[in-house]
Order: structure tokens, then sequence, then C-alpha cells
């Protein structure tokens, strides 16, 4: 298969078969990654949701992790579908994978890759290992939910409202609401036949994108506050970052994920093309969040530290202090120039 192709007329029959050859009280769990975003949640529960039209009974969805759904996520359909990761089933007949790049996105879980009778992998990630015995990965799609699409269309099971909702969620996400790159005809072809089962888009975006707790309002204001510029960095591109504290989060009451929409805030940053939130998760660890405007590839960087994801938008775990994170950032800026710095 050449490199960036999608997969394969042989892949897609292997992944309809994968399904269509269940047997009758097969159980089939469905995992996400860890710290579960919109694309992960939706893709993992529109197929959940398809899985369930198709008669298939024992069906279970979780991630590894805390079993808590971000605020935001809390009104899709199919949550009942949703276990504790203690709770997943041990050896499944068929394990399916949504937006994980790699195993260690499946943490503890990451064992039924063994276990199940079968491992199936969606994903749109270019740097996936293709870990599963079946892989579905498509670089070119804007979000792993444009793969669950077109699978659940091979499988004969039509788009209803509940379906399209949670793979609207998805795909809005891991688009930045259309306003990414990566926001194709396509993609736009997509929206339009969810929104032809009648979901009602500002109503979902309000709850996903536009809704966040006063708490997280000021300690957005807090973290912003402190935000460093460094106009040399990156080869003179610059580099804009920040960082929040599991203090930050106890002082204003707030749980983690309400952390993820902060990228958005410093990326705006006119005088940097890389922008970065380091979160920390434990005493010694953090979770880096990193966007790039086009002059650097962030995924090369994510990678040199354990990480992965695209180029613009990439993430890997930190340890040390956030001085010694930024700086590990900060030395890998160079070897991922895509364009040289300005004169
Ligand atoms: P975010 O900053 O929104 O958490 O993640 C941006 C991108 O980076 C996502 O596509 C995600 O797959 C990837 N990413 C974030 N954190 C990690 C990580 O710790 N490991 C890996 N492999 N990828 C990550
Ligand atoms: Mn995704």
């Amino acid at each position: 298969m050449p490199p960036g192709a999608g997969p394969t007329e042989v892949e897609w029959a292997a992944a309809v078969a994968a399904v269509r050859d269940l047997p009758p009280d097969g159980r089939v769990q469905l995992i996400c990654h860890v710290n579960p975003d919109g694309d992960a949640l939706g893709s993992m529960l529109a197929f959940g949701l398809g899985l369930r039209h198709r008669g298939v009974r024992q069906l279970r969805a979780t991630f590894p992790g805390p079993p808590e759904v971000p605020e935001p996520f809390r009104g899709l359909p199919g949550l009942d579908l949703l276990v504790p990761a203690t709770e997943a089933y041990p050896d499944p007949d068929l394990v399916v994978c949504f937006d994980a790049a790699s195993e260690s996105r499946l943490g503890e879980l990451v064992d039924r890759l063994e276990t199940a009778g079968t491992a199936l992998v969606l994903d749109h990630h270019a740097s996936n290992t293709r870990f599963g015995g079946v892989n579905l990965v498509d670089p070119h799609a804007a979000a792993t939910s444009v793969v669950v699409e077109e699978l659940l269309a091979r499988l004969g099971v039509p788009l209803d409202a509940g379906i399209a909702e949670c793979l609207y969620v998805a795909l809005s996400t891991d688009t930045g609401s259309f306003r990414f790159e990566a926001t194709t005809p396509a993609v736009h072809a997509m929206a339009a036949r969810l929104l032809a089962t009648g979901i009602r888009p500002g109503d979902i975006s309000r709850r996903i994108f536009d809704t966040r707790p006063f708490g997280a309002v000021r300690l957005f204001g807090e973290v912003l506050g402190r935000a460093r510029l460094e106009p040399a960095a990156a080869g003179g591109h610059g580099l804009v970052w920040t960082y929040a504290t599991l203090d930050d989060l106890t002082r204003h009451d707030q749980r983690p994920y309400v952390l993820e929409a902060l990228i958005d805030s410093v990326r705006c940053t006119a005088e940097a093309d890389v922008s970065c939130v380091v979160k920390q998760t434990g005493p010694d660890g953090w979770a880096v969040s990193m966007r790039s405007k086009g002059a650097v590839d962030v995924s090369r960087v994510a990678v040199a530290l354990g990480g992965g994801g695209h180029r613009f938008a990439a993430g890997f775990t930190g340890h040390g202090t956030v001085e010694e994170v930024v700086g590990s950032i900060r030395a890998e800026l160079g070897a991922a120039l895509v364009t040289p710095g300005p004169a």
C-alpha cells in the first residue's frame, strides 16, 4: 500500500467480514483513546449505535483511565453503551479501536488486542502503527468519524439522527468547526448527509464548544494571563506557551477536561507559529497540546518526545518541571521546521 493512501478494498472487505461473521451472541468491545475527545467518543458511540441497529446485543464501549465523560459530551446518543474500563469484556469476539494512533493510547485495555478474536482499528492519524489485525486507517480523512461513516454504509446501516449526532460531534470537533485545512468538499458533503437526518447544529455546537462553567472562565483568565511569547523560537517563527497545574484546577473547582479548550485561545497569537499548553496530570506528569500554523510540523516534535498526532496538532506526555517540558519542546523545534525562518 502506498504511504498515505486510505484503506484498500481488501481491508474494507475484511472489516465488513469481521462484523458480518460475528457469532450469533458475539461480544463486541469498543475502545477509544485515553482522555477521549469528540472524535474518539463520537466515532465510538456512532459505531456502537450502528452495531445495535444490526442486532448486536452484547456490546460495550469504554476508554482507559477514570470513567469520566467530559461534560460537553454527556448528552451524546449511545452513552448507555459506555462502561468503566474495569467492566470491559476480558476476551471479546471483536474489539474495535477508535482514533488511537498507537497501542499506548489504549492504556490498561491494550491486552484486548491479544485476547479478542479479531482486532479492528479505525483511525486517521498518519503516524498510526497499524496495530490491529484489520486496519482501516485513512490519513487523508479529516476525522476517524469519516472512516466510521463509510464502514457503517458498507455494513448497510442507515444514518439515523442518533448516529448522525455522534458523527457530527466527531467531525466538527476534529475540523475545528469546519475551519481547519482538512475541511474538504467531502467533509461538507458528509456534514450535509448528517444534517439531513434533522439534527440541530446550533444546539450541538453550543453544547460542545460554547459552554463552560464560570469557574473555568476565570481559570482561563489566570492561565492565559501567564502565557509567554518567544518570538525567536522555531527559527524566528515564534512559540507561545502557557501551563495549568492541578492546583489551578483545585482553586477554581474545575475538572481537567475544561483545559482542552485552552489551546484554542493560545493558538490565536499572531506572533507565534507554534502554540503549546502544558497541563499537569500528576506530581511529575504533564499532558502537552501543541498546534502549528504550518511552519513547524508539530507531530515531529511530539514523536521525538514520545507522543504523536498530526502536522498541525500533536501532543505527548511530559515529565519534570514545566520549564523542563517546554525546554524539551524548544529543543525539537528546529528539526521540525517545514519552512525556513524569516530573513
Ligand atoms: P490534543 O492536543 O487535542 O490533545 O491532541 C492533538 C493531537 O495530538 C491528537 O490528534 C492526538 O492524537 C495527539 N496526541 C495528543 N496527546 C498525545 C499523546 O500523549 N500521545 C500521542 N501518541 N498522541 C497524542
Ligand atoms: Mn481524530
